[in-house]
This record gives C-alpha cells, structure tokens and sequence, in this order.
C-alpha cells in the first residue's frame, strides 16, 4: 500500500468510531480508578458525532476532512481529552491540506506534527503515563519502519502502541487528573492511551484491508 486515500481516510474514521463505541464502558472502566470514569463515554460521544459529520458532508480533501474531525471532537468529547484529540485531527489537517491521497513519508509527517500538537497543548512528557506515551513510540515505529509500504508500517506501529499503551500500568502520573492520585495512579493502564491504541489499531485493519 503505497497511498492512503481520502476515501480509506474515512473508512478510518468509520473504524475508530466503531473501536470507540464497542469499547466504550472498556475505557470508562479504566478511568474509574484514576479518573472520573468518563473517557469512553466522552470518545464514543465525540466519535458518534464524528460518524454523523462525516457521512452527510462532502469535503474536497483530506485536510478538510480531518479539520472536520477535529472541530467535532473539540465540540462534543469534553474533559481532558476532546481537545487533545481536538487539536490532534487539526493539525492532520493542516498537514494535509489540498490533498486527496498521500504517501508513507506523509503519513509519518502527519502523526509527528499531531503529535507534537498534543504535546504543545498538553504539555506531556514521555512516562507522565499520557496518549503521549503510547502515541510516541507509535510515531516512531512508524517512522522507523524501512520502505514505503503504509500496511506494513501500520502493523508494526499496531505492535508498537498496544505495548505501549500497556507500559503505562507500572507510571507514576504526572498529568492530567490521574496525577492527583499520586502514588495510588500505579497500577493501572492509562485510558487515553489505550484510546490511542484503539484509534492507531483502526488505521492499521483499513490499511490491510486496502
Ligand atoms: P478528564 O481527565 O478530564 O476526565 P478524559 O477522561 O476524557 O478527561 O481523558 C483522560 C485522559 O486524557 C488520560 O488518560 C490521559 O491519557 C489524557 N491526558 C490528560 N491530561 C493530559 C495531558 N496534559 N497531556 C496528554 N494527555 C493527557
Ligand atoms: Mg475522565
């Protein structure tokens, strides 16, 4: 898979919004413990409203495609999340303005950039048990895959993020709500990064499926 196209962008998007609704009480049941309970009910409000969004308008491109994305999960999915994940499609966005396909080399500057949007906002470091600590070494697998297939980089970035995601158990919270529970935020999985994973593993089923 040498492309990714508009249209597999929104089969992504259609993936995610099913990961977000059928893993929803998954989600809250890890914020339960270190937070206030709420993330899968907020992703799959957000991704619910996303799925509307995206099947009833047209849009010329990727880039207004994801800035779609991005309005509608700063509008619907609150807390700590929805302008992370907010501002994350955003910035997708503007890295791919004008665009209706793009190749691996794009695919990675796109992440990098939504990523680092994430932590602008966010302020996050690598082991402050965040999205940033699964999203990270999801970027950089990525990026460190060697050709220029998209699938092939995407099954390794799959790898990469569920391992990730579960590497957040053992953290000490430094951001974000989880980080007022100190010492007792050890010990569980971080929701937003598992959300993470969800959202990367729907882009790794579209590409292989492509
Ligand atoms: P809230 O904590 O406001 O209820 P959510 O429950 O929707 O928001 O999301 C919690 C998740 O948001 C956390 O598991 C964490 O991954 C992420 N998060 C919180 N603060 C930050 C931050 N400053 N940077 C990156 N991610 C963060
Ligand atoms: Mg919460």
């Amino acid at each position: 898979m040498e492309q990714l196209t508009l249209d597999q962008a929104r089969s992504w998007l259609e993936a995610a919004a099913l990961a977000m609704d059928e893993n929803a009480a998954m989600l809250s049941e890890l914020d339960n413990p270190i937070g206030d309970g709420d993330h899968g009910v907020n992703m799959a409000r957000g991704f619910v409203a996303v799925r509307k969004k995206v099947s009833s308008t047209a849009v010329p491109d990727m880039g207004a495609l994801f800035k779609l994305v991005g309005m509608t999960l700063l509008s619907t999915v609150g807390g700590a999340a929805g302008p992370l994940y907010g501002g994350f499609f955003l910035e997708l966005g503007r890295s791919t303005a004008g665009k209706t396909a793009i190749a691996k080399a794009e695919v990675g500057e796109m992440l990098t950039r939504g990523l680092a949007d994430i932590q602008r906002r966010g302020k996050a470091e690598l082991g402050d048990k965040t999205m940033v600590d699964a999203l990270a070494p999801a970027v950089a697998r990525f990026q460190s895959t060697p050709n220029t297939d998209i699938a092939a980089a995407m099954r390794s970035t799959e790898e990469a993020v569920k391992s990730a995601a579960e590497a957040t158990t053992p953290m000490l919270a430094r951001k974000g709500r989880a980080s007022y529970l100190g010492e007792r935020s050890i010990g569980h999985q971080d929701p937003g990064a598992t959300s993470c994973w969800l959202l990367l593993r729907a882009l790794a089923s579209v590409c292989r499926d492509a």
